[in-house]
């Protein structure tokens, strides 16, 4: 596991955003990370990367024990400022930039069979944690869904962004074309449920922020997020 900029420096004001497919989550909380000159870590891109890691490897996405051993044998790095570009090693292959492959919906419809297993969790979860303190960077906007409760449950900054399920596939619709709204819909809410026996991505922590955006358009939604990270910040101050 790698990250992208030297350590050093005082610890990364973090902001933790959770939230289910669909929210506007990865796309707002990179164009606030920008506003705020923060760096962005997307977790769902290890899971999903994990997920093509274990396809590509033949191994059994459903053994806990298998999916732990590649992570011992595979090497990850994503990059935390500009487009974040994630590369995979696998053994005895050269590095592979997967950042396209991964959002592919063959993965996604995959993605809850690695993710679902506790050691896995905690692995991945220690090796964000990592990336963050690692970064040299001012703030790190960290995102994903069990950011505010599991991975960083002490960020100064914690949010909850949602939206309704029709409003979280119409837009999830619009960047998959040549899928009906209908679909989208039904892929979703597959995915919503798998996840949801997981961690809960619907109901805010104590302390943590909710931001509903089915309402709002997608530089409201950023102000909105923007918004609350400023007014920590002045708080703390
Ligand atoms: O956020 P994104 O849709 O890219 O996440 C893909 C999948 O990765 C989720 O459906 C979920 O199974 C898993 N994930 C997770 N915990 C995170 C981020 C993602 O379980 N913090």
């Amino acid at each position: 596991m790698t990250s992208t900029s030297d350590a050093g420096g005082a610890a990364p004001i973090l902001v933790a955003i959770d939230g289910p497919a669909g929210s506007g989550k990865s796309s707002v909380s990179r164009t606030a990370a920008e506003q705020l000159g923060f760096g962005i870590l997307d977790t769902g891109a290890a899971y999903r990367s994990l997920a093509w890691a274990a396809l590509r490897s033949g191994i059994d996405l459903d053994d806990a024990g298998e999916v732990a051993g590649l992570l011992d044998a595979w090497g990850y790095a994503i990059t935390l400022i500009g487009a974040q570009r994630v590369t995979v090693r696998l053994p005895g292959l050269d590095p592979i930039d997967v950042t396209a492959e991964i959002r592919d919906p063959g993965i996604s419809a995959q993605v809850s069979r690695v993710s679902k297993h506790p050691e896995v969790r905690g692995r991945l979860n220690a090796m964000f944690r990592e990336l963050v303190a690692d970064s040299g960077l001012p703030g790190v906007v960290i995102e994903g869904r069990d950011v505010t409760t599991v991975i960083a449950p002490d960020a100064p900054v914690r949010l909850l962004l949602t939206a309704s399920p029709e409003v979280r596939a119409a837009r999830r619709a619009g960047e998959l074309p040549g899928l009906s709204q209908a679909q989208v819909l039904a892929d979703l809410r597959a995915r919503d449920a798998k996840d949801a026996q997981v961690v809960d991505f619907v109901n805010p922590a104590p302390g943590v922020v909710l931001v509903d955006t089915s309402d709002l358009d997608f530089e409201q939604s950023v102000q909105a997020v923007v918004d609350v990270v400023r007014h920590a910040q002045e708080g703390a101050r």
